[in-house]
């Protein structure tokens, strides 16, 4: 089978990229120099890859269907050094991709995501943030408002302070469903995503920090005495300078990272797993 040929595969979120102005503009804002060490997930028939390929020189890409690795390979090799990794990316451990010997500095993620898994594929990848210096992803325009929302947004939510909480996140351009073939029914959009340094996020105990973030969010209208009930008293949300009468939806990242600072200081007792699925 050739990539021009391979039929798509709607359970692996087969949307290709056909719109070469979105391509060059993903690849404009990436702006790869030489030594970064790239990585792109879910290549599918290589309309991001090989443009990036041509500037570049080499790329890691993994991919999941298996029809597509030969192709890959055989047009890979026409234009730079191409190594394809044939995995579930949710199996592939990045820390240990991060820490080869040919490594130049810590890895660039680019990818037009299979939107069907894409926030386990973001929290994987953020276990080992260490090694990622940046990422540019394509993924549904719904979840990057959410992922960059502000408090008194209606999306402010467990995304947003989850992930706001160890990375910088910077919307890029809006892509519509015409620039995809077969084009999704939703629109999209592309993300820059900066890790924060250890001292920069200043989190204790990220479990910690999970557990408060879930319990405020699981009942959105509800104030915070309510919907902290069941981790901590009315006593600890005012100790970290936050109104017991808010809603979880008016609370700024730094302020759920004083609470569970405070939390983690003072209570002894382990933290029930918040962790997003
Ligand atoms: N980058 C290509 C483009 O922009 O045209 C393809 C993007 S398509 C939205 C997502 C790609 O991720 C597909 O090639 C799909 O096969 C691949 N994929 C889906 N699930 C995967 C997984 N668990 N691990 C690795 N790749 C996966």
């Amino acid at each position: 089978m050739s990539l021009d040929t391979h039929r798509h595969k709607k359970q692996l979120g087969q949307h290709f990229l056909s719109d070469r102005s979105v391509v060059e503009k993903i690849v404009k804002f990436v702006n790869p120099q030489p030594g970064e060490r790239i990585v792109e997930i879910g290549p599918g028939a290589g309309a991001l890859t090989f443009p990036l390929l041509k500037k570049h020189g080499e790329l890691t890409v993994i991919e999941f269907d298996r029809d597509l690795i030969e192709p890959l390979t055989e047009e890979g090799a026409k234009h730079g050094r191409l190594t394809i990794l044939h995995r579930d990316v949710l199996s592939v451990d990045f820390g240990k991709l991060g820490a080869g010997q040919d490594v130049l500095g810590p890895l660039r993620l680019v990818g037009n995501l299979p939107y069907n898994i894409s926030s386990p594929i973001l929290f994987h990848v953020l276990e080992h943030a260490d090694v990622v210096r940046d990422m540019h992803f394509m993924l549904q325009k719904e979840v990057v408002d959410r992922m960059a929302s502000e408090p008194g947004s209606k999306v402010y939510g467990r995304l947003s302070v989850m992930l706001q909480a160890v990375c910088r996140v910077t919307p890029l351009f809006d892509v519509p469903p015409g620039a995809f073939t077969p084009p999704p029914k939703v629109d999209s959009a592309v993300v820059r995503l900066v890790p924060k340094s250890n001292d920069e996020i200043g989190i204790t105990d990220a479990k910690r920090f999970a557990q408060v973030v879930a319990a405020a969010f699981s009942q959105r209208r509800k104030t915070l005495r309510n919907a902290l009930s069941t981790v901590c008293d009315v006593e600890a949300i005012r100790a970290a300078d936050i109104d017991p009468g808010a809603r979880a939806e008016q609370v700024a990242v730094a302020s759920f990272a004083r609470l569970a600072n405070h939390l983690s200081a003072t209570t002894n007792l382990p933290p029930e797993d918040g962790a997003l699925p």
